[in-house]
């Protein structure tokens, strides 16, 4: 059964880098509102008459916390109806309409093996539910790599965070790559190169790939390519 639409307070709002804004969201009607790290929302925002049209879908940023404040990252594109809504209407004390949690997108049962866990742009997002939960629930794991692809500098989001958080989890490694930057990180380029760098000696491994279809696509399409099962990839498709 789908679970119920249900109000959604806007708390706060906070820039996470130029065309990127963090939105906190309190549920009134769910007390507790159970997801599992790397679960998403839909919202039915009123950009369209027709219902099936209006609705968007967000991966929820923060991790489980016993409460109903969820944390949302959304990136403005460019004549997007519902990114826009959220940039050009919401603010502080918005009412909006959600369901959810929904999805697939969740940790194994155990972590039996290293994780990478493959993003670029706001594709970080459930990455950082399930990594704040692993440290906060102590979940056992093995290796976490990170791998995170942006354009430039400016697009990284939570960059602080995820270091800080690697003095937490000392088995998170945090790979940035940038796209179209000269830098003096360790990567330059798409995210590709990196996993199939780090995973040379095909150790056994679970991918998670998370952000727009060309990207997921071409990981997806490279790791079998690697010799890898399908069985090891699981994806996230924002669009
Ligand atoms: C499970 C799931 C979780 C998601 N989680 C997030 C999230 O955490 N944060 C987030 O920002 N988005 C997320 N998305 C994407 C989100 O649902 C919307 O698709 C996104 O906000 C664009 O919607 P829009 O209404 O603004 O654009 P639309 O009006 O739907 O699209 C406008 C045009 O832009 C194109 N387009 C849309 N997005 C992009 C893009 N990024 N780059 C290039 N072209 C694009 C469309 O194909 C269309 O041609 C998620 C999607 C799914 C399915």
């Amino acid at each position: 059964m789908l679970p119920k639409w249900q109000k959604g307070i806007v708390t706060r709002i906070e820039q996470a880098n130029h065309n990127t804004r963090r939105y906190w969201l309190e549920l009134p009607e769910s007390p507790l509102f159970a997801f599992k790290p790397g679960q998403f929302v839909t919202l039915d925002l009123p950009i369209h008459e027709q219902r099936n049209k209006r609705w968007r879908s967000y991966s929820i940023a923060s991790a489980p916390n016993g409460g109903n404040l969820i944390e949302l990252v959304i990136v403005l594109v460019d004549d997007g109806l519902g990114s826009g809504y959220f940039f050009n209407n919401v603010a502080v004390g918005s009412e909006l309409i959600l369901r959810g949690p929904h999805g697939i997108f969740t940790l194994p049962a155990e972590i039996d093996k290293d994780i990478f866990m493959i993003c670029t742009g706001t594709g970080i997002a459930p990455y950082r539910s399930i990594l704040h939960y692993i440290n906060e629930y102590k979940v056992p794991h093995k290796a976490l790599h990170l791998i995170y692809g942006c354009r430039t500098r400016e697009d990284l989001i939570y960059e602080d965070e995820m270091r800080a958080l690697q003095q937490d989890i000392p088995e998170l490694i945090y790979h940035i790559t940038l796209s179209r930057e000269d830098w003096e990180g360790a990567y330059k380029g798409y995210v590709h190169q990196v996993y199939e760098a780090l995973c040379e000696n095909r150790q056994p491994a679970h991918f998670m790939l998370c952000g727009w279809r060309n990207m997921v696509d071409e990981a997806k399409h490279r790791i079998l390519e690697m010799g890898y099962d399908k069985n090891d990839i699981h994806l996230e498709l924002y669009g």
